[in-house]
């Protein structure tokens, strides 16, 4: 069933069909394959990135698209639709290329964005560690002055592209402050002492892959610290608040790819004498799915426009986030349901979709530390506004 959407301009609209386009082309044709044999599919980000859509919610005179951040979710959720880990992949890259845009100087940026933001390189960042994901604040990671460079050692987890990534946004420890002891680099994917762990052999989003880097005595320019040193953190955290937008975009795309298949299933397939879409008990299973799809997008794309409006949309983003995955996680669930037994083998791509949903769940802060977010704000009491556009 196509998406109705609402956009504000024609040129987004133009792009939203490019994306739709390149999807059937180049996506669907190659996602069942590269998610079983778990090949990290690094030639779909170059077509991505000479499309545009790689830096799309970046300004245009840094290389990036200036769209708005609505528009570049609707893009998001139309890749995600057909292959969540290039969709995933999109967000960490947007997201990887957030430190330098926001807090990096105009000589840093002129220098590196560019090519970042044309889809020539990929990016990854590095915030979590082994014994910290939730909490982040508690990072081992060093970086040691070293006269006009920064020497890093450490290990940081689960790295989306880890070993396949040009370059890294990295966070790391550069004083024993638990919250302003920590600073921002932008590490090349070549320096000397980086190594990528052999991936590890996950769940779902098995065509995405995570590592644990390793740097061991990574030798950086210090003129690749973005921003002041020990502003690390409010970096990290403000790139998350775009990034749960991102990952929420993902879901409501995973979702909508389950619910599509489990539509037409439901059309075909035939029990007691009719197609199972007749019987009640089940088309309502999908008029719940359809409910808390569009609802999930309604939510994503209002904390969108929020952040495009300049308005403060933490607590929207965290709940789009929450609502977004929790949602992929009961569709992608339910859509196993409505195939029956069909749903439960390989042969169809549902119980992929479920598993890659559990995921959405845990990173890009866990949906236990977004009701954190949702209630810490509540407790504040943060003003209700009303913003009036035009
Ligand atoms: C496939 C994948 C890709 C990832 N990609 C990246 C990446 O590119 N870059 C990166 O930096 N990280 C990445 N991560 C890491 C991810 O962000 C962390 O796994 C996540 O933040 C959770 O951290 P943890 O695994 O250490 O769990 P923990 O923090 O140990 O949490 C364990 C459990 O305790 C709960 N919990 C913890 N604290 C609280 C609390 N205060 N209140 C209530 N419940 C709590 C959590 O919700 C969770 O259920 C990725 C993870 C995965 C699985």
């Amino acid at each position: 069933m196509p998406v109705q959407r609402l956009v504000p301009t024609q040129e987004a609209a133009d792009l939203l069909e490019l994306t739709r386009e390149l999807a059937r082309e180049e996506l669907a044709p190659r996602v069942a394959q590269a998610e079983a044999e778990e090949q990290f599919p690094r030639e779909v980000f170059r077509t991505l990135g000479k499309a545009g859509l790689l830096g799309l919610p970046y300004a245009e005179e840094l290389g990036g698209g200036g769209q708005p951040y609505e528009v570049y979710l609707q893009v998001l959720e139309e890749i995600a639709a057909v292959w969540a880990s290039v969709g995933v992949g999109v967000s960490v890259h947007g997201l990887s290329c957030f430190g330098l845009a926001t807090a990096g100087t105009r000589e840093q940026q002129e220098r590196w964005l560019p090519e970042m933001l044309g889809g020539e390189l990929l990016g990854a960042y590095c915030l979590s560690e082994p014994h910290a994901g939730s909490d982040p604040a508690a990072m081992r990671t060093k970086a040691v002055r070293d006269g006009d460079a920064y020497v890093i050692t450490g290990e940081k987890a689960w790295t989306t592209h880890g070993g396949q990534a040009d370059f890294y946004k990295v966070m790391v420890r550069t004083s024993e402050h638990r919250s302003r002891g920590i600073s921002c680099f932008l590490v090349p994917g070549d320096a000397a002492g980086l190594s990528a762990d052999p991936a590890e052999r996950k769940m779902g989003l098995t065509g995405s892959t995570t590592a644990l880097m390793r740097f061991e005595g990574v030798r950086v320019d210090a003129d690749r610290r973005l921003g002041a040193e020990g502003e690390g953190l409010p970096i990290a955290l403000s790139g998350l608040d775009a990034g749960r937008l991102g990952i929420a975009a993902v879901a409501v795309g995973l979702a909508q790819g389950a619910l599509d298949d489990a539509l037409a299933y439901a059309k075909e397939r035939e029990t007691f004498g009719v197609p199972i879409i007749d019987h009640q008990g089940l088309a309502f299973l999908l008029a719940d799915m359809a409910a808390g799809t569009e609802t999930a997008r309604a939510m994503t794309l209002h904390a969108a426009r929020l952040k495009d409006a300049g308005l403060p949309y933490s607590r929207q983003a965290s709940i789009a986030k929450l609502v977004a995955t929790d949602n992929a996680m009961k569709v992608t669930t339910d859509a196993v349901q409505v195939l029956g037994g069909y749903g439960y083998t390989r042969d169809f791509p549902v119980e992929r979709y479920m598993r890659e949903a559990k995921v959405m769940q845990i990173f890009e802060g866990t949906n236990q530390i977004q009701r954190l977010v949702v209630s810490r704000a509540l407790a504040k009491g943060v003003p209700a506004q009303t913003a009036v556009l035009a």
